[in-house]
């Protein structure tokens, strides 16, 4: 699994949300395409919020309802990953939409994609295992991401340094 998307598959991603989309017979307003653009290509998987404030620059016009809408729908066509969160927030990845692990920080929710090999592999096992016909799977990693524990680490040396001086 390759983590960097090339502008190509974007394009790609962009051009088959923008198809499906048409074929539940959605107006294509530039907002929804807007949309549809920051899903295909972000790498931060956005929440709806974030999305509507980046569309909301370019198209001050938009509401929050519209951003809702396009997700929900891109969502329920299996075009983009939900990811859900205890709190009820909700983040989305359009450039992959199949099944991929998660690594999450639970401080600043940065949330990226790990370079896994052998998560099929596990799929099949889980199947072979429980004899249950998998057709998704979701795996999440939680921690502290590297800006996180570097700030944790400076805070400790400022308090070390207040001590000793
Ligand atoms: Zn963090
Ligand atoms: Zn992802």
């Amino acid at each position: 699994m390759n983590k960097d998307h090339s502008p190509q598959d974007a394009e790609q991603r962009i051009e088959q949300m923008i198809h499906r989309l048409r074929e539940r017979g959605l107006r294509l307003t530039p907002q929804r395409i807007a949309v549809v653009r920051i899903l295909a290509t972000s790498d931060e998987h956005p929440s709806v919020e974030r999305i509507y404030e980046q569309v909301h620059r370019d198209f001050p016009t938009t509401s929050i309802a519209t951003v809702y809408k396009t997700v929900a729908l891109l969502r329920d066509l299996g075009e983009i990953i939900e990811l859900g969160f205890p709190d009820g927030s909700n983040r989305y990845d359009g450039s992959k939409p199949y099944p991929h692990p998660h690594v999450i920080c639970t401080r600043c929710r940065t949330v990226v994609d790990p370079d896994l090999n052998g998560v099929q592999d596990l799929a099949r096992e889980v199947g072979v295992e429980t004899g249950f016909l998998i057709t998704t799977h979701r795996l999440d990693f939680f921690g502290l991401c590297r800006a996180c524990q570097e700030r944790d680490k400076e805070r400790h040396e400022e308090r070390q340094g207040k001590t000793a001086g």
